[in-house]
Parts: structure tokens; C-alpha cells; sequence
């Protein structure tokens, strides 16, 4: 893999909080990048104000979609909750974050999506 994942985040972090304000107070304390995952979480340990990250990687094109993962993890680390589901407005507040800062991290980032798109079953 050619990122650091929690450097990475700790950056897209930053953007989002420009985006939609600044976080509390929570220690990231893991990034874990897994192959074979089946999705990206974001688990929060309120009494310890601790958050961990894991998002998986695929086969074929591994860095755009960890990189959108972490983006889209980067909203959810921003106000964390120490519960599993969530609420629509910030799933799509962190879509929509996802989208751009990738985007900004890596310019050919749409096109290699459309690769990893198509090797895709
Ligand atoms: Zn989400």
C-alpha cells in the first residue's frame, strides 16, 4: 500500500473538520487496514474518548477505495458515538466528503475508481 492509513486520516480529518466544524476531543488511536472486510468502521470507546478505524482493501486496486474509505470514516471520527447505526444526514454529509477529499489526495483518483469498478463482479 502506498499510504500511511492513519497519517491519512488524521488529514482527511482535518478537511472535514473545515468542512462541518471542529471535533471533540477523541484520541484515534488505531487505523487498521484489512483485506477481506466486508465494510469500513469507525468503533468508539466513550469512557476512554477513543476511536479506532478499520476499513478493508481490495484485490485489485487497493489505495482509491481505502482512500475514500478513510474519508468517509474521517466524518464518523468527527462527533463519535459509541453505537453501530447511524443517522442518514451524516452518512451523507460523509459521502459527499469521501467523494472530495479523495479527489484531492490523488488527482486520477476517478479514473482508477472506474477501474477497480470494473474488475468488480
Ligand atoms: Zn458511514
Amino acid at each position: 500500500m502506498g499510504i500511511d492509513p492513519k497519517a491519512t486520516l488524521l488529514r482527511l480529518i482535518g478537511e472535514a473538520e473545515q468542512r462541518y466544524g471542529q471535533r471533540e476531543a477523541f484520541e484515534l488511536t488505531t487505523v487498521t487496514v484489512e483485506e477481506g472486510r466486508k465494510w469500513a468502521q469507525t468503533l468508539v470507546n466513550s469512557a476512554n474518548r477513543t476511536i479506532e478505524v478499520r476499513v478493508s482493501v481490495f484485490v485489485n486496486d487497493r489505495d482509491p477505495q481505502t482512500i475514500y474509505q478513510l474519508a468517509h470514516e474521517a466524518v464518523h471520527c468527527l462527533f463519535p458515538v459509541q453505537r453501530l447505526d447511524t443517522i442518514y444526514i451524516e452518512e451523507g454529509l460523509a459521502i459527499r466528503h469521501a467523494l472530495d477529499a479523495a479527489k484531492n489526495l490523488d488527482r486520477n483518483y476517478p479514473a482508477k475508481c472506474l477501474v477497480a469498478l470494473r474488475a468488480c463482479p
